[in-house]
């Protein structure tokens, strides 16, 4: 039987519908039913099954009967409908990719395929370079420096992955060679340093690579991986599902730990660690130290498990180990000197989490799911935050609704007595820095994550004034995704950054360190120095499904790259200590 599609995978089909239907020039009307039906799919609490077994989608306001036949066969048959692969195979590939930059939707891209044939990225480029855009009708120079930023935003992107999307294939991968290598294989690079934005992943094996490819059973490997060319140490291979190259290089064992080291720092690091070793009178020969002509003898290989290959070096050297994580070209060479390097935070401290969506506003699962997988995660505690109105496209929670959920909650929580149910809301910074949210309700919340969704394009100040005076309302516990960055999409909305995370450590707001792998918000590079100020932190998967709960390893990951320890972050407490931090603010301010 064909896996059954959930109603995310669903919607997602028919909001594909209605792109290329708007892409083909459909009348707006038939665009709109898809894109109706997606949306109304996603908010209706009905279960799909269930719906589709009693016959009712039609039920549901915004399922006509033909996007309820394209439902059904999608549902049945697990594989595109038949209008989805008519739509896919008639539109060129390339104003799909157009899609993709920021700025473009489907009417503009289908204005520059019909007006000016632009049917690819690089035609696009050419003919921003050559100016050709101001002979489209309703192109201002507004909208044409607007397709330019998101170019460039797209071209910068190019080859470059998010951290969560490549992580768990990066793990099974490694996980496959350690299987059908009899030496150590190690992850390095920026992946097992947690980057958020990796170009590939790299591989060391210990011993000598095989003659040719077949020796390795590929076609065994849990993804496809193409050959693309190999020379003796290093092969490179590729995904091609997601166009991720691969690099595996073979070390012999007695070069192991000067290799680990090498090919896991960054080039800063590496730059840092060669300055730093040569100030102490060490020569560098190839990827291997000596002093006085004589060559730096290790303690031991350090090939076991748990051990990550280049502790020998360190200890040789009289540094402390640096994670992979910090090995950026900050300071760190200064700190392990010192012997400065604290245990940082582990997965494993985090308790529970909080900022959470369920389909009351934009997300997949309901509180049950969630709270089931809460448990199966082994949390203690789970704090939900829908939406509040004013985030009307991600279906916000009038105070009627969130009365409802509290009373689900309860009952989940007689259901589900391990995993201690939070209330919560993530509310909207209204432009004046109001909350979106009347006083009464935000008071017998447990947690309030307040968040910018709006008029991102406010002067700097106003931003910063607008996100100061919400954090100073005692309600207010988290600064959630306190830049609103996108990994490769969107930068960051101008801010006083230093001013807000002067007024969290005053207030006792804590910043979030958003562990959704398209945000990463606050950015790790800013960590350090906001701890130092006395800011603590609450690392939020921010999930929009239950299957994504476990997506605050990455915010530990970003939290590790800042140098931060279990005492930081907030969700590492147990319930009754969280609850009793989140109090504090308020009572402070009373
Ligand atoms: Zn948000
Ligand atoms: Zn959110």
């Amino acid at each position: 039987m064909p896996a059954r599609p959930d109603k995310k995978a669903v919607a997602e089909v028919l909001e594909e519908i209605a792109t290329l239907l708007a892409l083909q020039g459909e009348n707006v009307f038939k665009v709109r039913a898809y894109e109706n039906a997606a949306r109304a799919l996603t908010r209706t609490r009905e279960p799909l099954d269930e719906l589709i077994r009693t016959g009712r989608l039609q039920s549901v306001r915004g399922i006509g009967s033909s996007t309820a036949k394209v439902i059904r066969e999608y549902y049945e048959t697990g594989e595109p409908p038949a209008l989805l692969r008519e739509l896919r195979a008639k539109t060129p590939p390339g104003l799909l990719e157009l899609l993709e930059i920021p700025g473009l939707g489907p009417q503009r891209v289908r204005l520059l395929y019909e007006k000016l044939d632009i049917r690819t990225v690089a035609d696009l480029e050419y003919a921003l370079q050559e100016n050709r855009l101001q002979l489209i009708e309703g192109f201002g120079p507004r909208t044409i420096e607007t397709i330019r930023q998101g170019l460039e935003l797209y071209r910068a992107a190019s080859g470059r992955f998010l951290l969560g999307k490549v992580y768990p294939l990066a793990r099974a991968i490694e996980a496959f060679f350690r299987q059908r290598w009899p030496g150590p294989v190690r992850l390095v690079g920026s992946v097992r340093r947690w980057c958020p934005v990796v170009g590939n992943v790299n591989l060391l094996l210990q011993g000598v690579p095989p003659s040719d490819p077949s020796g390795l059973g590929l076609d065994q490997a849990p993804v496809r991986l193409d050959v693309v060319e190999f020379q003796d140490p290093t092969w490179w291979l590729r995904v091609p599902s997601v166009g991720l190259p691969v690099v595996l290089t073979w070390v012999p064992a007695e070069d192991w730990p000067w290799a680990v080291r090498y090919y896991t720092g960054s080039r800063e690091h590496n730059q840092a660690f060669q300055a730093w070793t040569t100030r102490q009178g060490y020569a560098w020969v190839g990827l291997r130290l000596q002093k006085d002509g004589v060559p730096l003898s290790l303690p031991s290989t350090g090939t076991a498990d748990g051990v990550y290959g280049d502790e020998p070096i360190f200890e040789r050297l009289g540094l402390a180990w640096l994670p992979p994580e910090v090995r950026e070209g900050q300071d760190e060479i200064e700190r392990a000197a010192r012997g400065d390097v604290p245990r940082l935070i582990e997965p494993s401290d985090v308790r529970g989490v909080l900022h959470v969506h369920t389909h009351y506003s934009d997300g997949a699962d309901s509180l049950q799911e969630i709270v089931e997988t809460a448990r199966d995660l082994g949390l203690e505690y789970v704090g939900i935050s829908d939406h509040s109105p004013a985030a009307y496209y991600a279906n916000g929670l009038d105070p009627d609704r969130l009365l409802h959920q509290w009373a689900e909650m309860e009952e989940v929580q007689r259901r589900i007595p391990e995993v201690r149910i939070l209330r919560g809301m993530e509310v909207d910074i209204l432009p004046d820095g109001r909350l979106d949210l009347d006083d009464d309700l935000l008071e017998r919340l447990d947690f309030v994550v307040a968040s910018v969704h709006s008029r991102f394009q406010m002067p700097r100040a106003e931003m910063t004034e607008r996100i100061v005076r919400a954090m100073r309302h005692p309600c207010t516990t988290i600064l959630g995704h306190p830049t609103g960055r996108l990994l490769l999409g969107r930068k960051g909305y101008e801010v006083d950054l230093d001013r807000i995370l002067e007024v969290a450590a005053e207030t006792g707001t804590l910043i979030e360190i958003n562990a959704n792998p398209y945000r990463l918000d606050l950015d790790w590079t800013h960590l350090e120095r906001a701890r130092r100020m006395g800011v603590r932190f609450s690392i939020d998967p921010d999930t929009h499904r239950k299957s994504d709960l476990g997506d605050y390893v990455y915010g530990v990951g970003i939290a590790r790259k800042g140098w931060l320890t279990a005492a930081d972050v907030a969700n590492t407490r147990p319930v009754l200590e969280l609850l009793e931090l989140l109090r504090q603010k308020r009572r402070r301010r009373a």
